[in-house]
């Protein structure tokens, strides 16, 4: 025991040395537009709440209603005993909100994806020798990363594109155009979380077809969030119902607490219940989080002007955090990163935001490249106008005494 804590001990203090040392702050409060931190009431930048659906009343009458009509909690995972109808009905609900046509639920999307790249080319499916390949977007969430490592060496090469760079994705694939591949599997994120650009998914989806590879996309950060009406990035990109496999997580803008799913092609989610070991050997979602994440579904169906509001306050944020002369990346997604160059600067940054009242992180290095620390700011619909008033306040305040703005 003593040799391990001396390697951890030894560990931690070289990652606080260098910067990439995660404290953690916590809340006293729900996750909301403001929340209570050291007592004090400060403005809510860093969280995935997009939409406000983590502490909203409709949604929290719908968990306890849950809880009340179905129980905390289910004791089983799916095929054995867990599977109630409201799971049932959560899956068709999100089918349908996404243009698929079937949907498997799963306790996380990192779960999912684990499931998904396993499940698929560690099968040999009546093949005796195979080999498959996955194409993956070098910016990648590490759930992506972690799926396709679970995918055996033997019968899978996986590859990796420039980041966003359908040219040097179809590089590759006219490469190993003579290659006899079983399957072909190109892997994105829909919404890339360090930089909330998009993916391309408009050329993905000629490029998929084209070489007959299915595109698997991974729109966590995007739905409730992109598109007219928020049904994620293929909405946003013209391509919606055209996607072969999307995975996503109900822990962000669908209400935040957990769960994730696969969805797509039937016979796709009904090869997953027989296969995918994060479904079959892992409890089923409790009640509610199922009603929790259905009645926020419901939300953004019947009322448009949520979406809306978040795309507005987005705008706002944007044009005024320019004004004030910091350099950011520009796009159209809540995720906004204000480039700082050093990881001293944005920690310092930080700390001084949140002694002014706006809770927001920062990120460096190994999480970003070297020299491109930045702050991230996350934008919400829960947010009223005064409340990023209040922020820009202090952005510029901060800004100024530290001599970063343009
Ligand atoms: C947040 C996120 C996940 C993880 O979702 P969980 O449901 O919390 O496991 C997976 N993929 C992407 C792209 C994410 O942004």
């Amino acid at each position: 025991m003593s040799r391990i804590l001396d390697l951890v001990s030894a560990e931690l203090r070289h990652l606080e040395d260098s910067h990439t040392y995660k404290y953690e702050v916590s809340l006293q409060s729900a996750q909301d537009s403001l929340v209570r931190v050291n007592g004090k009431k400060v403005v809510m930048l860093a969280s995935n709440n997009y939409v406000g659906l983590s502490n909203h009343p409709v949604v929290r009458k719908a968990a306890i209603a849950g809880i009340k009509k179905y129980g905390y909690g289910v004791a089983s995972v799916r095929f054995i005993c867990g599977t109630q109808d409201i799971h049932l009905a959560l899956e068709k609900k999100i089918s349908k909100f996404l243009g698929t046509e079937d949907t498997i639920l799963f306790s996380s999307c990192w779960a999912a994806n684990e499931a998904f790249f396993a499940s698929l080319t560690n099968e040999k499916m009546g093949c005796e020798t195979y080999k498959d390949v996955i194409y993956s977007d070098r910016f990648n969430h590490a759930s992506i990363i972690d799926g396709q490592r679970l995918c055996k060496t033997e019968t899978t090469d996986r590859k990796i594109y420039k980041h966003a760079d359908v040219d040097d994705l179809v590089r590759q694939l006219e490469e190993d155009k003579a290659v006899d591949y079983r399957l072909r599997i190109i892997a994105t994120d829909g919404v890339f979380s360090m930089e909330g650009d998009l993916a391309p998914l408009d050329r993905l989806v000629e490029i998929a077809k084209h070489y007959d590879a299915i595109l698997f996309v991974d729109d966590s950060h995007a739905v409730g969030v992109c598109g007219k009406a928020g049904r994620g990035t293929p909405e946003a990109k013209g391509v919606h119902g055209k996607i072969d496999v999307l995975t996503g997580t109900l822990g962000k803008a669908i209400g935040g607490a957990a769960g994730g799913y696969i969805s797509g092609k039937k016979e796709v989610i009904a090869f997953m219940r027989q296969k995918a070991r994060t479904y079959i050997f892992s409890n089923s979602l409790p009640p509610s989080i199922v009603f929790g994440a259905s009645a926020a579904f419901d939300l953004l169906t019947k009322d448009k002007t949520i979406v809306k509001r978040l795309q507005r306050n987005t705008a706002y944020f944007r044009k005024k955090i320019v004004e004030l002369g910091f350099t950011i990346v520009e796009g159209e997604h809540p995720i906004v990163p204000i480039m700082l160059g050093e990881a001293s600067v944005a920690q310092e940054m930080s700390s001084a935001l949140l002694k002014e009242g706006v809770y927001i992180r920062g990120l460096w290095y190994p999480v970003v490249p070297k020299g491109e620390a930045r702050l991230r700011a996350q934008v919400s619909a829960a947010l009223r106008r005064k409340d990023i008033d209040r922020a820009l306040k202090a952005f510029r305040k901060v800004g100024k005494k530290m001599n970063v703005l343009k």
